[in-house]
């Protein structure tokens, strides 16, 4: 089996190709990545020897290019996580969103069905259903949810999980799609809560926290999310959407205090600022149908996954901190003023 993963050098995608190279030595993985400023080589360390993966750099949405490498490669199935992904950068560039998520997705089907394809999955958001508010623990997305998205990301994101059906529907192309709640782990980009706050933290620097730090996220380690996805790929029925989460919701000032305590750093470190436009309240998944129908069940509740992560941080300084003294300073202090 070959299999195009595109994205394969930024968190989620870098996770996935590992597990995916580790796990089937006999599949060809191809990682299909821009190395934009969130790609990250580093990450593909301890997989670029092995015979069953190879890189190749390029853009999703450059068509001939795509279509180049579909000739060239004849894959098996699609998995793409190749999108920009910052909710705060889609405030300020909304246009590069529709170019790689929209028009990067739209690129991928077509070639796909050119092609002939076993499977294609997009890798999707919980965030395409909007925001559930905060005095209504009861309620979950589940997979009817209508879509209804607060940013230009999520936006994009919904915009391409359409296409994904659509092309189902229209063209007969077997697709998947997942939507998952927020991950955290290894090589996590640090302008993303979780590695911001530990990184920041463990140089005593102050800590944003949006508005007042009540907003609900439910957290998965990336692990569990690759090992559905790869579930998926093999077992998920065609055209269907399967939700992504392991019921672990805590507000972003519960997840910076239990990063705080872990490191044994002070409180008044926190730094409440302006609240981000269109801040999504509540994000809560209900992952039924991937449990029941897949076997699904993630391996890591919060409070061991996010230990470990804390950890992991501190043993791999010199991945993170590469990036920090690179191109995502001028980003960060553009966003939060100088450090
Ligand atoms: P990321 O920003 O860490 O990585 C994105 C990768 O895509 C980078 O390596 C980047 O270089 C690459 N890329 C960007 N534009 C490209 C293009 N035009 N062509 C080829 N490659 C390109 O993102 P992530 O957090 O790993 O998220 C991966 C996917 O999972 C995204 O589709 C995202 O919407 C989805 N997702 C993320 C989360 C989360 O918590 N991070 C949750 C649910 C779903």
């Amino acid at each position: 089996m070959k299999i195009i993963v595109t994205g394969g050098a930024g968190f989620i995608g870098g996770n996935f190709v590992h597990h995916m190279v580790n796990k089937y030595p006999d599949y060809q993985i191809i990682n299909l990545d821009l190395l934009t400023y969130a790609g990250n080589l580093e990450t593909l360390k301890p997989v670029e020897d092995k015979p069953n993966y190879k890189f190749v750099k390029g853009d999703i949405a450059d068509r001939s290019f795509v279509f180049d490498l579909f000739e060239k490669e004849k894959p098996d199935v699609v998995v793409n996580f190749a999108a920009e992904s910052h909710v705060d950068r889609s405030i300020t560039d909304p246009e590069s969103f529709v170019r790689t998520n929209v028009m990067g997705t739209t690129t991928l089907l077509d070639a796909c069905r050119t092609y002939g394809i076993k499977r294609y999955h997009q890798v999707s958001t919980d965030e395409v259903y909007g925001d559930l508010p905060l005095d209504r623990p009861d309620l979950f997305f589940t997979e009817e949810t209508p879509l209804h998205t607060s940013s230009p990301y999520s936006s994009s994101k919904a915009s391409a999980d359409l296409f994904v059906l659509a092309y189902q529907r229209t063209f007969g192309l077997p697709v998947t799609v997942s939507r998952c709640s927020n991950n955290y782990g290894p090589y996590h980009f640090p302008e993303k809560l979780i590695p911001l706050i530990i990184s920041r933290a463990l140089a005593d620097e102050e800590l944003p926290v949006y508005g007042t730090g009540e907003n609900v996220r439910d957290w998965l380690h990336v692990s569990d999310h690759c090992e559905a996805i790869d579930l998926i790929i093999h077992k998920g029925r065609v055209g269907e959407v399967y939700n992504v989460g392991g019921h672990n919701e805590r507000t972003n000032l519960e997840v910076v205090k239990t990063i705080l305590k872990a490191l044994d750093k002070p409180e008044s470190l926190i730094k409440y600022v302006t609240d981000r436009p269109g801040h999504d309240r509540r994000y809560a998944i209900d992952p039924k149908k991937l449990e029941t129908e897949l076997g699904w069940k993630p391996k890591y509740n919060f409070d061991t996954g996010i230990r470990q992560t804390i950890q992991w941080y501190l043993d791999n300084e010199d991945w993170w901190k590469h990036i920090i003294n690179g191109e995502y300073q001028n980003y960060f202090d553009n966003m939060y003023g100088e450090r």
